[in-house]
């Protein structure tokens, strides 16, 4: 173990610089994994039509080449596989003893060549008929909320040659947040930004349209904003992180929200926050603009409509930070000596606000520490946790007593479920939280090192 005490005293940093943004400003200092800007990204080529669903949009705008995008995610036979449980599957429960649990059948598992034609027909339809039964607003958020799904009541919206999938008498509002809005509409924002700003702003709000328009398909469909796992391997309930995990085989949010537009996007995998925190912490790593700008080429979609999402590599890991409770500090993981020396100058600056605001007897709040840990550029692409496929598997089995208790329970969604108002009331909803670590920063002082970690701990 290497490990570098830089500083013998204890001291509490400041709440405001010991966030996780600093910490990854100090991992990309001068942009060097290209987060942010790269000059070699190609311009977009999308030329595709916007689906029905976004024509409450202004298509010829400044959201174009978003809705551009956002329609290519609802389009191709390969990604509407992913609606085809949502749709059709069953809904199962199993029983092992332990906790009950109900997913969802995968229709497309067993089916014919020509019977999984009528599945993705099917579901092209039901996203048609979603034209006229999902509406948009542009809302002063919530706090810390992307956007929303409701549900309303409504007179019959479909008509007689209408997908027979959904509940007949309800609708769903998709609520966005009105920063996405100012920053197309502002003359310092979309327009004025550069290419590689205008594809995280277009992307981000892309994917927050169709997460949200997976909730809606499930609200539609079942009748009720509660949702069953999609697969039985499914870390939760969530339908729109399963979407973003299907697609594109991580969670990717921005992570400063202080500034106008999207700032650089981290992801995460998809897991139990409870497996996460044993296995030392969720861990956020980089996502660099070639990932993102390659969504807005027509190759890529030209890959995606023959091989599925799962051909797109995932983004290339530079660094990867946890905030480890376990640990009780911050872990930098990265390959490159040029971040250890950042990491040590934003420690230096960190412990000298310290000082400052202790010398003047203003409070100071947490300490914060930093295990630098270095590993190999491949070490860096392997998750702490495991990911759930991307592809259906039949749940395992894992024993005869599982076997023998599994209970399956079976009612297609459409059959069993009848909606009355009173069941969706209008504030019931799904919410696309932000994603920060920013609120989890509580650091411990006391830590036992473990074995495994080679690490650089930094106090302040
Ligand atoms: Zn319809």
């Amino acid at each position: 173990m290497t490990t570098e005490d830089l500083s013998p005293e204890k001291r509490m940093a400041p709440g405001t610089s010991s966030g996780i943004n600093s910490l990854i400003a100090a991992a990309n200092k001068h942009d060097r994994f290209h987060l942010l800007e790269d000059q070699n990204v190609l311009p977009a080529n999308l030329d595709n039509p916007i689906h029905p669903i976004f024509w409450w949009f202004d298509c010829d705008g400044p959201l174009q080449q978003m809705l551009r995008l956002a329609s290519h995610f609802l389009t191709h036979d390969t990604v509407l596989t992913f609606f085809v449980p949502l749709l059709y599957g069953r809904e199962l429960t199993t029983n092992d003893g332990k906790a009950q649990m109900t997913y969802l059948s995968d229709p497309m598992a067993s089916a014919s060549r020509a019977k999984r034609d009528d599945l993705i027909d099917g579901v092209r339809q039901a996203l048609h008929c979603l034209a006229h039964s999902i509406e948009f607003r542009f809302m002063v958020p919530e706090k810390r909320v992307y956007a929303r799904t409701l549900t309303n009541s409504s007179s019959r919206v479909h008509a007689s040659n209408c997908s027979s999938v959904f509940q007949r008498r309800l609708t769903a509002r998709i609520e966005i947040a009105d920063r996405f809005l100012h920053f197309y509409k502002s003359e310092e924002g979309y327009a004025a930004s550069s290419r590689c700003a205008q594809f995280r702003h277009d992307f981000l709000l892309a994917s927050t349209l169709v997460h949200e328009i997976v909730h809606a398909v499930g609200v539609m469909r079942r009748g009720n904003l509660i949702e069953p796992r999609i697969r039985a391997e499914h870390p939760d309930t969530e339908w729109g992180y399963a979407w973003e995990h299907f697609m594109f085989g991580c969670i990717i949010n921005p992570q400063d929200r202080t500034r106008p537009g999207t700032h650089l996007l981290m992801r995460k995998v998809w897991a139990d926050t409870k497996v996460a925190e044993e296995a030392g912490g969720k861990e956020y790593s980089d996502v660099s603009m070639s990932y993102i700008a390659q969504w807005f080429r027509n190759e890529t979609w030209d890959i995606i409509a023959s091989r599925g999402p799962r051909a797109i590599r995932l983004p290339i890991v530079h660094f990867k930070i946890q905030s480890s409770h376990k640990h009780g500090a911050w872990i930098v993981s990265a390959n490159s000596i040029n971040i250890r020396r950042d990491i040590l100058a934003l420690h230096q600056q960190w412990r000298q606000q310290s000082r400052k605001l202790g010398a003047n007897g203003l409070p100071v709040s947490n300490c914060s520490r930093i295990l630098l840990r270095p590993q190999t550029a491949r070490a860096l692409q392997k998750s702490n946790v495991p990911t759930p496929s991307r592809m259906y598997r039949r749940p395992r089995i894992a024993s005869t007593k599982t076997r023998k208790l599994k209970t399956t329970q079976v009612v297609t969604a459409n059959t069993k479920v009848t909606v009355q108002e009173a069941d969706t009331p209008a504030n019931a909803s799904r919410k696309r939280l932000v994603e920060s670590m920013t609120e989890s920063t509580t650091v411990h002082k006391k830590v036992k090192r473990e074995k495994g970690i080679r690490s650089i701990e930094l106090h302040t």
